[in-house]
């Protein structure tokens, strides 16, 4: 996926082409207004590359950017907050219609941190594999009862032991759809890595998994990281090297950082979550949480599982424990508020 602004055109492109030399087969971009697809009909024709899209709420831009695109990416818990009047039902008839119209593929895209409300509302709260899948299988009956059979299915958490069981249970119930793997927000390499290798080698290694993805907190500029690693995990998986041993450097103290994308909002964020690991490496044997995001699209709800969160904003990172929001601080205050909170976990976690 590219994680430089969409609008930067030639800086996109240039992007795209460099994961493509990287050997990526298929390339994301985030699309979140009429500028942004705008600029991606500028990007389509300055490349050949397979392109995806990636919507947000704002399902409408579908029409926009399908002329552009071989695949469009839905979250189904982002269909709830344009025309909150229309049911889901009728917004996924559009994209289908939309799809149909410009030969595009469809992504029904689950992800941890953004499951349907609607869902998550009908199960106990410890319980997040559940909704999810269920609202993965709702789409698909949905989409087959449409006569669509163009699309796959992904379901990503931040939990590579999650993304394993509700990839296994996905692929138990439909094995039928193709399915996209990923561990969302795996963070910094080399541990970013390692997760997603663990995750992955559970699941291709039974067959499970069509297409993947392996999202990295690096700089923009070094983005083909995320195709290097997915190749080599696969041959490595493909060759029978696996790296079981590796469950214990999942234990401890656990940064699950975003990738970055074209809605970062500070270009500070891949060097703040570089900052953070360093500066939290004192407390490497506590088993907690904290989670570093680029941007209020996902930010506030994807850290609302961690012990401690992270979310950037354009000048002030917000800083939460848990779901409770403990403010805001400039980007050059936020590591030292950061560690009087974690300070204060580890100590009460003592008592
Ligand atoms: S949290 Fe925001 S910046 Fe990070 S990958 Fe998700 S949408 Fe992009």
């Amino acid at each position: 996926m590219t994680a430089t602004s969409t609008r930067d055109v030639a800086a996109t492109v240039r992007q795209v082409n460099q994961l493509v030399a990287a050997g990526a087969d298929v390339v994301r971009i985030a699309v979140d207004s009429s500028q942004d697809a705008a600029a991606l009909a500028e990007i389509r024709r300055r490349t050949t590359a397979n392109l995806s899209v990636d919507l947000q709420e704002n399902y409408r831009l579908a029409a926009e950017v399908a002329p552009h695109v071989d695949k469009i990416r839905y979250n189904p818990g982002h269909l709830y907050h344009h025309e909150r009047d229309k049911s889901w039902q009728d917004k996924v008839r559009y994209l289908v219609e939309v799809a149909r119209r410009h030969d595009c593929a469809l992504r029904v895209g689950v992800n941890c941190g953004s499951v349907d409300p609607a869902q998550r509302a009908r199960f106990d709260a410890g319980d997040v594999i559940t909704p999810m899948l269920i609202s993965a299988e709702e789409h698909c009956q949905l989409l087959d009862a449409l006569g669509f059979t163009r699309y796959c299915v992904s379901l990503k958490d931040s939990d590579p032991a999650r993304v394993v069981t509700v990839n296994e249970r996905f692929a138990a119930a439909r094995p039928d759809v193709p399915l996209h793997l990923g561990v969302t927000e795996a963070g910094l390499p080399p541990t970013g890595i390692t997760k997603t290798r663990w995750a992955f080698e559970q699941l291709i290694g039974r067959g499970i998994g069509d297409t993947l993805r392996v999202s990295l907190t690096v700089p923009h500029d070094q983005k083909q990281q995320e195709i290097a690693a997915g190749r080599q995990i696969l041959a490595d998986i493909h060759a029978g090297r696996m790296l079981n041993a590796v469950s214990g450097a999942l234990g401890g103290l656990n940064i699950i950082s975003c990738p970055s994308c074209s809605r970062v909002e500070n270009e500070a964020f891949v060097a703040l979550a570089e900052q953070v690991q360093a500066m939290t490496r004192y407390a490497s044997a506590y088993p907690i949480t904290i989670a570093v995001m680029g941007c209020r699209v996902n930010g506030p709800g994807e850290t609302d599982a961690a012990d401690l969160g992270l979310w950037c904003g354009p000048h002030l990172v917000n800083l939460k424990r848990g779901s409770q929001s403990l403010g805001a601080w400039p980007y050059d205050q936020i590591l030292a508020r950061l560690k009087i909170e974690l300070d204060q976990l580890i100590a009460a976690r003592q008592q």
